[in-house]
C-alpha cells in the first residue's frame, strides 16, 4: 500500500537518474483514509528517518496542509503534533494514480494501492 511513510523513502531508480529524483510527485491520485493504531513511540523513533521537507510538500500536494514547515525534535514533539504526523504518515492511502519522477519523468503507476516500481529493460 502507498502511504506517505513509504513514499518518503522512494526515489526514482531508472538507470542514470541519480539527482533531483526525489520525492516522486503524485499525479491523478485517489485517496482513501483508513484508521491506524496510534503509536507515539514509533512516530518519535521514525522522525529522524524522515525527509521532512519532502513530506510537507507531498502532503500539501494532496491538499493536506496540517504539518509545520519545521519538525520539532522528537523528544519535544507533543501529542497534538504526533497525532497530525500519525494521520499524514499512516492513515492517508493512495489507492490509484501514479508517481512521477521530477527528474526523468518516469511514471510509476499505482493500482489497487500497489505501486509498480518495475522498470522496462532499457531503463535498468
Ligand atoms: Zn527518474
Amino acid at each position: 500500500m502507498v502511504r506517505l511513510i513509504t513514499h518518503n523513502l522512494l526515489a526514482c531508480h531508472v538507470r542514470g537518474c541519480t539527482s533531483n529524483n526525489f520525492p516522486l510527485v503524485f499525479k491523478d491520485v485517489q485517496l482513501q483514509l483508513k484508521e491506524a493504531e496510534y503509536n507515539p513511540d514509533f512516530l518519535r523513533g521514525f522522525m529522524p528517518k524522515l525527509e521532512w521537507k519532502a513530506l510537507v510538500d507531498t502532503a500539501k500536494s494532496l491538499n493536506n496542509q496540517s504539518l509545520p514547515d519545521q519538525a520539532p525534535e522528537p523528544q519535544a514533539a507533543n501529542e497534538e503534533f504526533l497525532k497530525i504526523l500519525h494521520h499524514v504518515l499512516l492513515e492517508i492511502h493512495v489507492e490509484e494514480g501514479a508517481m512521477l519522477c521530477p527528474n526523468c519523468s518516469h511514471v510509476y503507476p499505482i493500482s489497487n494501492g500497489i505501486p509498480n516500481m518495475l522498470l522496462q529493460e532499457h531503463e535498468l
